[in-house]
């Protein structure tokens, strides 16, 4: 009987789907317990995982996996060197979550101007004074620069404009022709425009190119008083760095829903600004889109055990002709 090992938890829309398929067996294994895991490993023919690393180790013990089925767009947790060597694809969910993190995008980047959270926290402690040095602002007019146009990045490109602000998109990895199609500025180097930009919402994957792709450097050449968003992945931003922008003034507020680590020690320079506008890496999490997401990867799961993958939701679909 094939098994599906469940690397953690998933939505019990999903366990439905999967336990109504005939022939299954369905194997569930804790976030910490890694001997479990090993030990199915052996003969399981899929897994759903979701944040845990999958490592070299994993993949050697795998010994009749037919997919690796990643429950979110990211699969910065997997050895695709590995996964790739001995031939394992690997799939993530495609679309279904892009408009949900664009959405907290939007909410995160509304949030900083508006000064939300710290404008509710002055009502309820009734320092009504706070209107004296009210300091928000605008969007309208405003620059916003959109780091990676991909499945999230064209969806927060296409909202943000609605509030009347100039997009610049850096994307060298697709045709420049589409950004121009959705009304915003190609913008072949940021480092050329950064002294220019109001906000900053960075859309790529983490890979070794991204890797604290927001430096010190990155930090220095921005405009005084911006806005960063970070919706992707922690470890593309230099935490010290923007900290120390955000303590001189630099920076007005950085918004994250993305740390790395995760979840952040508290000595994270970026928890101790009262401007910074934090949330616990829920970009996917709405209650629609929890569904979404379980339901996508337990059927990518259930292609990988019938042999029928469709190589649209792999990331590695070359190792499908070994
Ligand atoms: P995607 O693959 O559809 O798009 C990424 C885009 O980035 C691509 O168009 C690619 O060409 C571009 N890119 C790659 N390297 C670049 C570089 N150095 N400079 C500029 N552009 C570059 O991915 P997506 O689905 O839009 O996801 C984007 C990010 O969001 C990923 O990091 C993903 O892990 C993250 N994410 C986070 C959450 C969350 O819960 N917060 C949920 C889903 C995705």
């Amino acid at each position: 009987m094939p098994k599906i090992i469940i690397h953690d938890t998933i939505h019990s829309k999903a366990l439905d789907f999967l336990s109504e398929q005939e022939g299954l067996e369905i194997i569930f294994v804790d976030a910490d317990d890694r001997s479990k895991l090993l030990a199915n490993l052996l003969d399981a023919e899929a897994i759903i995982l979701r944040y845990l690393p999958f490592d070299r180790e994993c993949i050697e013990a795998s010994k009749r996996l037919n997919v690796i089925s990643r429950h979110g767009v990211g699969y910065d947790n997997i050895d695709m060197e590995s996964a790739n060597m001995f031939s394992i694809p690997v799939a993530t969910i495609g679309d279904v979550n892009s408009v949900t993190v664009a959405e907290l995008t939007i909410y995160l980047i509304l949030s900083s101007a508006k000064q939300g959270p710290r404008h509710n926290m002055a009502v309820r402690e009734g320092n009504w004074k706070i209107r004296e040095n009210a300091d928000a602002f605008d969007l309208a007019g405003k620059n916003v620069l959109v780091l990676g146009f991909g499945r999230i990045g064209k969806k927060v490109a296409k909202r943000i404009q609605s509030f009347e602000t100039k997009v610049f998109v850096c994307d060298p990895y697709i045709s420049q022709d589409l950004i121009k199609d959705a009304g915003c500025i190609p913008v072949p180097k940021y480092a050329d425009i950064l002294h220019n930009m109001d906000i900053v919402t960075i859309h790529v994957p983490l890979n070794t190119e991204t890797e604290l792709m927001i430096n010190k450097n990155f930090v220095d050449k921005m405009k005084n008083g911006y806005v960063l968003v970070n919706t992707a992945r922690g470890p593309i931003v230099d935490t010290s760095s923007v900290g120390e922008a955000l303590v001189s003034g630099k920076l007005f507020s950085v918004a994250c829903d993305v740390f790395d680590p995760e979840p952040p020690y508290n000595n994270n320079p970026i928890l101790n600004s009262p401007r910074s506008i934090l949330t616990p890496h829920v970009g996917g999490l709405t209650q629609e889109c929890s569904i979404r997401s379980a339901l996508r990867a337990a059927e990518n799961a259930l292609a990988g055990v019938k042999g029928v993958l469709d190589k649209k939701f792999l990331v590695n679909p070359q190792v499908l002709n070994k």
